[in-house]
């Protein structure tokens, strides 16, 4: 279940998630190479001119090993990089720290539900090697939010509506500054959440009010995101709460299917 909406904002800037300390590393290599060519050069230079002689000019030797120095000092006092964080994902919990979401007869709430899966998608993401953010349903950290990819985890009504009332929705943002990249991660997350849990696609349904969600506008519309209603908490309440992990197992590879661009099919329905 879903919350209010507001106007799209304007694009703006997305992080590399591209490994960040090669470039240093060759970069020092270059560097040590260039001093022992350039010592190399007065060396030969050196022996050029004095060879004949059989002798080195009085402190040649002392001043070379002073550039070797010096250059060895700098290096050493050359500013060590800042450890740039690794890739983050943003996962949030819907309803959690707002309200209860839907609501079930014996006091089952989709939030404890949402909470459960979401803290799940969190630790499989994290041993995955990523900074995973657990956010709450107006998180203040969403505003302009910036990571790779954000989910955010709901479920649908526990009312019995009809023996059609099972199965999952994805969609994405309609404010995402690259279609094409939310759409793939549409196609990510249903393919590999349908192949983990078993549920079938729910194409029904899918409102501008799941288009349109709130977190959406608030993020910064380079993050790729996308709303994830993981089923109904009537006819599919056992595999959302017996079988959490395997819900969270879907969640999770379907980021990870769109991070590493892996194909994944798109179920008829989305948007
Ligand atoms: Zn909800």
């Amino acid at each position: 279940m879903l919350h209010d909406e507001h106007p799209p904002e304007g694009p703006d800037n997305e992080p590399s998630p591209r490994r960040p300390r090669a470039r240093r590393a060759s970069m020092n290599v270059f560097g040590q190479l260039s001093s022992i060519l350039a010592v190399s050069a007065v060396l030969a230079t050196m022996f050029t001119a004095f060879t004949p002689l059989g002798l080195l000019p009085a402190g040649l030797t002392e001043w070379i090993a002073a550039q070797l120095n010096n250059d060895a000092a700098a290096s050493n006092s050359f500013p060590t990089p800042t450890p740039r964080p690794r890739p983050v994902i943003g996962i949030v919990a819907g309803h959690w720290g707002n309200d209860s979401g839907a609501v079930c007869s014996d006091g089952l709430t989709e939030v404890e539900v949402n909470l459960d899966v979401a803290t799940r998608v969190q630790e499989k993401l994290t041993r995955a090697g990523f900074d995973v953010d657990l956010l709450q349903e107006y998180d203040d950290k969403l505003e302009g939010y910036n990571a790779l990819v954000l989910v955010s985890i709901h479920a649908d009504t526990c009312e019995y509506v009809d023996d059609n009332a099972t199965g999952f929705k994805v969609a994405s943002s309609l404010a995402s500054s690259a279609p094409e990249k939310a759409q793939r991660l549409v196609a990510c997350l249903s393919n590999r959440y349908q192949a983990a849990t078993g549920l079938r696609y729910q194409p029904s349904n899918i409102t501008a009010h799941m288009s349109n969600y709130h977190t959406f506008n608030e993020i910064n519309h380079n993050t790729t995101a996308a709303i994830i209603e993981t089923g109904f908490l009537n006819l599919d309440r056992q595999l959302l709460t017996q079988n959490s992990d395997q819900v969270a197992e879907g969640i999770a590879q379907g980021v990870l299917c769109y991070i590493y661009n892996e194909s994944a099919t798109t179920p008829e329905g989305t948007n």
